[in-house]
């Protein structure tokens, strides 16, 4: 005979509660306001009755990596009250169907797809807010602007008036003990501090998005206003 497990509904609420609970003990041993961090529930492949439940014990940022999935999770859940944010890969063919319906880009990991993303909120008379992607490991086949290559751009991207560029985001290369993931966190934060001395008026680096499910504490840390969380309150992802 199996244990009664307790439902759904409960155990991803305790486990949003934990998370929270998790994330202000780490903002508080770093000295910071546990308000300064948010939470952005990563729901890829996330049934929209599991969302639900989420949102129910109190998530209100959303991230979703697929531009179709992600629609019809907009569609289904216009009576909630939710920001939803984009961070996976976006192919440029795909950003005019995304401008308006994201309160932030996390994923903007090259030139070519800044213009795009300028291009397309400008014929929509919009402003849209974005962080750069930076592969902040040097991967080979990792989307994002390699830190060396970052500042250069700036200039380029400065320019792109429809954009309102907040900060930087990260997904280090996966690491065995949460610690391995520091001086990757450590990096990104150094670059976005290089970066807000040049003083470009278009550009601001008030937020950085890293840290993930085994790894947030060690990110708020290290200074993350965003950490994005799926498998932590979700549990893990079977596609
Ligand atoms: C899936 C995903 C996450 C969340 O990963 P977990 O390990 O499940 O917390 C965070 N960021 C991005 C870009 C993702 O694709």
């Amino acid at each position: 005979m199996g244990m009664i497990e307790p439902p759904l509904s409960d155990r991803i609420a305790e486990r949003v509660r934990e998370v929270l609970a998790r994330m202000g003990g780490a903002a508080r041993k770093s000295g910071r306001s546990p308000d300064s961090i948010k939470l952005v529930a990563a729901t890829k492949s996330v049934p929209v009755d599991r969302i639900e439940m989420g949102l129910d014990a109190g998530l209100t940022i959303l991230g979703e990596n697929r531009v179709q999935e992600a629609l019809s999770k907009i569609w289904a859940l216009q009576h909630r009250n939710i920001s939803w944010h984009f961070i996976g890969q976006l192919q440029r063919r795909k950003v005019r169907s995304i401008i308006g319906r994201f309160d932030l880009i996390h994923s903007v990991d090259g030139v070519e797809l800044a213009r795009e993303i300028d291009r397309r909120a400008g014929e929509a008379g919009r402003q849209q807010e974005v962080l750069l992607e930076v592969n902040i490991g040097n991967e080979p086949t990792k989307a994002g602007f390699r830190a060396d290559d970052l500042i250069p751009a700036l200039p380029a991207l400065a320019a792109l008036s429809h954009l309102r560029i907040k900060g930087l985001m990260a997904v280090p290369p996966p690491t065995a003990e949460a610690e391995q993931a520091r001086p990757y966190f450590a990096q990104l934060r150094t670059l976005a501090e290089r970066i807000a001395v040049l003083k470009y008026p278009s550009i601001a680096m008030q937020d950085l998005s890293m840290g993930m499910s085994h790894d947030y504490e060690v990110a708020i840390e290290e200074g993350a206003t965003f950490v994005r969380i799926g498998t932590a309150i979700f549990g893990a992802r079977h596609v």
